[in-house]
C-alpha cells in the first residue's frame, strides 16, 4: 500500500518546494515525449477537479519557499480555469513571503492581458519555451511560434513580470554554428537575465525517435553540439551571464531558485500526471497518463503509481550528483564526515580518478567540474551509482 504524502514527511525533512505539471500543448512539438495531451481543452475542468482531489492529501496547507507550474504548456489554461488552480495552490501550498512563483508559458499566450492577470496571481517569474530565433530551425523543431512572435513576448514579458527566463534548443538537425551564434546573440540583445540551454536530445516516444530509426532525420555531428556548447558558456558568460549551472545561466540573484532545491539535495512536492517528489526520505511518482491520472483521483484513488524509499547511501550518492551539476560543485570536505563509511570511500575513489583525469578540481573545500568535465559530465556521474 502506497502512503499519503502527509504520511511520507511526518518525520523527515520537510520539502520546500512545489512542482506542478500541467499537461496541456496545443500541439506535441516533434522532440518531446513529456505526459500531456495535445489539443484537449475538453479536459481543462476534469484536470483541475482533480488537482483538487490529489491537493487534499496535504490534509492541511503546506509553506513553500518556490512553486514551479510546468508542463505542458501550463500558459495554455484560459484565465477561468488557471484562477481556479492558483487559488487552490495558493490554500494548499501558500507561498513563503518573497518567495519564486514560476510558470512555464509558450510565446503565442504571451499576451498583454495574460502577463497582467499571471501578476495578479502572483506568478513573479516566467520561463518561455522559446528555442530558437531562426525560421528554419523553429520548423525543424515543429514549434507553433515564428521569431517575431518570440521577440515580441519576450519583451513584453520582461515589461511585466520581474524575472524572465528564455529556453534554447542547440544541436536541431541542419543546424549551423552561425544559426546558434545568432541565438545567442539575441538573448543578449533583448537583455535576459536566465536563459537555459539544452543539446537536442531524441528521445523514445517522440516522433524525432521514430524519424531517426527511419533516417529522416540525422542528428548533430558530435563536434558541432560540443562548439555549440562551449559557444553558449563564452558569449553568454562574456555578456555578464553566470555559468551557474550546467545547463543554466543568469545575472547576478536571477539564479532559479525552484531548481537550485533539486540540485542542493532540498526536499519537493510534486502533482498532476507524471510528477515526481522527493519526501522525507521517499520518491514518489504519479501515474503517467494524463487519462488515466484522472480516472484514479476521480474513483478515489491514489495518483501514486510508485514510491521508494532511498537508503542513506542513496540519499548521499544523489545528493552529491545532483549538487555537482552546479558549478560551484559540491562541500565534499565538509560532507565527508556525515557520509556513511562505505559510501564515502566510494565517492573517494570516483572522485580521485576523476580529478586525475582533469575532469574535476578541487576549489576550497568544494570540490566541482573543470572545464574539460564540463563537457563531458553526463558520462561521469554513474561511476558514483554504480558501487551502491
Ligand atoms: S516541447 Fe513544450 S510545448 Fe512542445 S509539446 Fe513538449 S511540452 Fe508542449
Amino acid at each position: 500500500m502506497i502512503p499519503s504524502p502527509a504520511r511520507l514527511v511526518e518525520n523527515g525533512p520537510k520539502p520546500i518546494a512545489a512542482y506542478i505539471h500541467v499537461p496541456f500543448c496545443s500541439q506535441r512539438c516533434g522532440y518531446c515525449n513529456f505526459s500531456l495531451l495535445a489539443n484537449r481543452p475538453d479536459l481543462y475542468e476534469r484536470y483541475v477537479d482533480a488537482m483538487e482531489r490529489e491537493l487534499s492529501r496535504l490534509e492541511v496547507p503546506r509553506p513553500v519557499k518556490t512553486i514551479f507550474y510546468g508542463g505542458g504548456t501550463p500558459s495554455i489554461l484560459p484565465e477561468q480555469i488557471a484562477a481556479r488552480l492558483f487559488e487552490l495552490i495558493r490554500y494548499w501550498l501558500p507561498l513563503d513571503n518573497g518567495g519564486e512563483c514560476s510558470l512555464e508559458a509558450n510565446p503565442r499566450d504571451i499576451s498583454e492581458k495574460m502577463l497582467r492577470f499571471w501578476k495578479s496571481q502572483g506568478i513573479n517569474r516566467l520561463s518561455i519555451g522559446g528555442q530558437s530565433f531562426q525560421e528554419t530551425k523553429l520548423k525543424v523543431l515543429e514549434r507553433d511560434h515564428n521569431p517575431n512572435e518570440l521577440i515580441d513576448s519576450v519583451e513584453r514579458a520582461i515589461a511585466h513580470i520581474p524575472r524572465v527566463s528564455l529556453d534554447l534548443i542547440f544541436a536541431a538537425p541542419g543546424e549551423t554554428l552561425k544559426d546558434w551564434l545568432s541565438d545567442l546573440d539575441h538573448v543578449l540583445k533583448l537583455g535576459l537575465e536566465h536563459v537555459s540551454t539544452y543539446g537536442l536530445t531524441f528521445e523514445k516516444g517522440s516522433s524525432f525517435w521514430g524519424r531517426l530509426q527511419r533516417k529522416e532525420l540525422k542528428r548533430a555531428d558530435e563536434d558541432l553540439e560540443l562548439e555549440m556548447y562551449t559557444q553558449a558558456i563564452d558569449v553568454l558568460t562574456q555578456g555578464g551571464l553566470e555559468h551557474y549551472e550546467v545547463s543554466n545561466f543568469a545575472r547576478p540573484g536571477q539564479a532559479c531558485q525552484h531548481n537550485q532545491a533539486y540540485w542542493n539535495g532540498d526536499r519537493w512536492w510534486a502533482f498532476g500526471p507524471s510528477a515526481a517528489s522527493y519526501l522525507g526520505k521517499h520518491r514518489s511518482v504519479n501515474h503517467h497518463g494524463t487519462l488515466n491520472y484522472l480516472r484514479r483521483l476521480e474513483a478515489g484513488e491514489t495518483a501514486l503509481i510508485e514510491c521508494e524509499e532511498l537508503s542513506i547511501d542513496q540519499q548521499w550518492r544523489e545528493r552529491f550528483v545532483f549538487g555537482m551539476r552546479q558549478m560551484r560543485g559540491v562541500p565534499w570536505s565538509q560532507w565527508r564526515s556525515s557520509v556513511p563509511e562505505k559510501t564515502r570511500s566510494d565517492i573517494d575513489t570516483a572522485l580521485q580518478e576523476h580529478i586525475d583525469m582533469g575532469y574535476l578540481e578541487v576549489h576550497g573545500e568544494y570540490v566541482r567540474l573543470s572545464r574539460a568535465g564540463l563537457v563531458v559530465s553526463d558520462g561521469l556521474w554513474s561511476s558514483y551509482f554504480d558501487a551502491s
